[in-house]
């Protein structure tokens, strides 16, 4: 159509509005009037639009062609959550909708199109009625796309999760997080992945957190944690919630399997006696603690622990009551951790804690928290005239040496200062030694 016959009939149109609004019940008129109107509505199916934007744009659709005051549409399609879209109201409007058209369609759902008021013309000629099956119609089209969109974004996810391996890291985690934001009813989500071998916590955003979120939290062997929040436009249904939990429980599956792999590959790399780290994997995790402190500017903490008179154990007790002490103080450790920290054992009764995103303070706590709990933990293994203790040395990348190795050198040293100070007490690079 050209130009000139687009502003003729917009003309007519405006014509039509302002005399059915006066009251003429003018039969030509109304169905002009109405004509337009619903092939404006047809028209809003062929656009890409979410539910919720189509029950808006239909709303306004009515109410710039009719005359009609405050209209409210509310759209209970099945399956997905009910959607209300009002024009022309004000807050705390809570004026009557007398006119009412009820539309329901098997595999559709309902469509309900409520106005204040019409002119009489309209109402007799059924406009509400004619306008609620138009929108019912577009709802099915609508709904098939959704439908298929959301089939595509559930598969994508789990293609997504399924393809994760040994190697994943941040990019495979946006991705994530991307296709987890597109979910059916979610426009936004967050991930936080903490894992040992990340020395820290991922993280990855798409979109802007808001409206309905939900949250959900796992860790996998103590080794991973993860954290997801997703964003639904508005309150999810079971079924999506049911459908997010899927995919949820396929991630901490693969992570697990992930982790697993990791783990048999790096037997190599673990103490036999107590199973935490040895040496050779403490080398690497400083690299990743580095890299990682490095890149997001935070200090990453070194401790150095070395059980106090622990020769005199193997000499009253024998050897394998002192294997059994090594064994015991390595869990105490690994339960004051965070699963991204490793937890080694550095030489024959000293163990190292790495600790990324983790200061002087963070290390002191964690120290603090060893020495209460250390002596009753051995209650069990040991006869109570013994009281097994520990001495602390810690230091901090990068502020007490630049490179992972003057670091070591530091806590080492704060070590031995703390047990020429008496031992059952901690001591940091730069600070006096303490209880
Ligand atoms: P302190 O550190 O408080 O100065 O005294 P200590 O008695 O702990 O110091 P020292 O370093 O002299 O002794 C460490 C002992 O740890 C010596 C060794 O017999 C024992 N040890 C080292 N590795 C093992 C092990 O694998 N099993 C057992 N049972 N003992 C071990
Ligand atoms: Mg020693
Ligand atoms: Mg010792």
């Amino acid at each position: 159509m050209t130009v000139s016959v687009i502003q003729a009939l917009s003309d007519m149109h405006r014509e039509a509005v302002e005399q059915i609004r006066a009251g003429d019940h003018n039969a030509f008129l109304v169905g002009f009037l109405t004509t337009s109107t619903m092939l404006e509505l047809s028209s809003l199916t062929n656009t890409d639009l979410r539910l919720d934007e189509y029950a808006d744009a239909a709303a306004q659709t009515i109410s710039q062609y009719a005359p009609l005051d405050r209209i409210q549409l509310t759209l209970a399609p099945e399956e997905f959550s009910p959607i209300v879209a009002r024009v022309g109201f004000h807050d705390d409007d809570a004026t009557a909708l007398v006119h009412v058209a009820r539309v329901e369609i098997d595999d559709v759902g309902v469509v309900e199109l409520a106005t204040a008021s019409m002119p009489d013309p309209l109402a007799e000629a059924g406009f509400l009625d004619i306008a609620a099956d138009h929108i019912a119609s577009g709802l099915r089209v609508m709904l098939e796309s959704e439908r298929r969109r959301r089939r595509a974004a559930v598969a994508d996810t789990l293609a997504l999760v399924a393809s994760l391996n040994e190697q994943w890291g941040q990019g495979e985690l946006d991705a994530l997080a991307q296709s987890i934001a597109t979910l059916p009813g979610a426009h936004a989500a967050h991930l936080g992945v903490g894992a040992n071998r990340l020395a820290g916590v991922l993280t990855a955003d798409y979109g802007h957190l808001g409206g309905e979120v939900i949250e959900r939290s796992f860790t996998i062997d103590e080794r991973v944690q993860a954290d997801v929040a997703i964003a639904y436009r508005v309150e999810p249904t079971s079924e999506q919630l049911e459908l997010l939990d899927e995919i949820l429980t396929t991630l901490a599956a693969n992570l697990s399997r992930i982790e697993q792999n990791i783990r048999l590959t790096s037997e190599a790399e673990t103490d036999q006696l107590t199973g935490v780290a040895n040496r050779r994997r403490v080398g690497k995790s400083l690299a990743a603690a580095r890299a990682m402190s490095d890149r997001r500017n935070e200090p990453f903490a070194v401790l150095l622990f070395d059980l106090d008179h622990f020769k005199s154990v193997n000499d009253r007790l024998g050897h394998a009551v002192g294997d059994q002490v090594l064994a015991r103080f390595a869990e105490v450790l690994q339960a004051n951790v965070r699963p991204f920290d490793t937890v080694a054992r550095w030489g024959g009764e000293e163990f190292m804690l790495l600790c990324p995103d983790c200061g002087v303070p963070g290390a002191i706590a964690i120290s603090q928290r060893v020495l209460e709990q250390c002596p009753r933990r051995f209650d069990d293994v040991l006869p109570p005239e013994i009281v097994q203790t520990t001495s602390v040395g810690i230091a901090v990348y990068p502020e007490h040496g630049r490179t992972p190795e003057s670091v070591i050198h530091a806590a080492d040293e704060a070590l031995y200062r703390a047990k020429r100070e008496g031992r059952n007490r901690w001591s940091a690079a730069g600070v006096p030694a303490r209880v």
